[in-house]
Formats: structure tokens, sequence, C-alpha cells
């Protein structure tokens, strides 16, 4: 067992204060691996509360998160701040207490799977590819485009119908 980890507590030690109340603030890069996107997680804070009970110890903590998500439409960031809480307890049998489980399973949990910039959010046009929610395309609008017409230019009229086919 580790001794030397902030995340790791004595269990004797907080007997002995009878309680114990911790705030850490770990770099995000040590949840990278629990994102699809390692640089999801801008900025993260943790508290601990250790309460001491009858033949246990009890652990109520809570994860504050500042993210970086991408719009599930339009694929824009978002930032985003989420929290969380967690309880866990902690047998007399134990020499120590490792948080590091508990805390990582919490930060996984965080992040939606889906999220949108907003609920109107207009998406990427399939075809080219920009923004619907800051600019509009004529792809929807088909040959009543610029791109259409130019094209148009290059066909005769007679071959119009086939082109559209393909
Ligand atoms: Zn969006
Ligand atoms: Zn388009």
């Amino acid at each position: 067992m580790q001794e030397n980890n902030e995340f790791v507590f004595k269990y004797a030690d907080i007997l002995e204060e009878g309680g114990l109340e911790v705030k850490l603030s770990p770099p995000p890069a040590l949840y990278a691996d629990v994102f699809d996107r390692p640089d999801i997680l801008k900025k993260i804070r943790l508290e601990l509360n250790f309460s001491v009970g009858g033949d246990s110890i009890l652990l109520e903590g809570r994860v504050y998160a500042e993210m970086e998500l991408e719009c599930s439409r339009c694929a824009d960031p978002i930032a985003r701040a989420f929290e969380d809480s967690f309880d866990e307890v902690y047998p007399d049998t134990l020499e120590y207490i490792d948080t590091r489980e508990v805390i990582r399973e919490t930060v996984g949990l965080l992040a939606p799977i889906k999220v949108l910039c907003a609920d109107a959010c207009k998406g990427r046009c399939l075809v080219c590819g920009i923004n619907r929610n800051r600019k509009t395309c004529g792809c929807s609008t088909g040959k009543m485009s610029a791109f259409e017409a130019l094209k148009g230019l290059k066909i005769p009229d007679d071959n119009k119908n086939e082109k559209k086919k393909l």
C-alpha cells in the first residue's frame, strides 16, 4: 500500500482526529485516460469529508469539474461545469483508505454521453460541412444553390435530368 499519496489516508490518523476534511485540486491530466478525448477535463476540485462511525469510517465526497465537450450535432466546443457526490464506507479492518478508485469512477461518470451547444442546434451540413448555426448553405435547397447553378453552366439543358440521377 502506498502511503505517500494525497488520495491515500491512514485509518488510524482519521480515527485519532475524529474525522477529517480534505480539499484537493489534482492536475486534470491525472484523469486523462478516463475520457474519450484526453483534454476534455480542464479543472477539477475534490472535497473529501471523513466521519468516524462505530466500526467504520464514512467518506462523503464531492467532485467539481470544468470540462470542454463537443456538441454532438455541430462539434463546436462547449465549456460546462459538473458536480457530483459519492459515499463510501471503509471498515476498521483497513490500515489505509485509498480513495483513488471511487474518485476515478465518479469523475468518469460526470460528463453526459451526448451534449448539445443549444437545444435548437442546427448541426452541420452533411454535404459541405459548414456549421449551420452560423451560416446557411445552399446544399439543402439543391439546384437553387450557386454551386448547382455553376454546374448547370457546363451542362446543356437536355442533360439536366440525367445529371440529377447521378
Ligand atoms: Zn451544436
Ligand atoms: Zn451545405
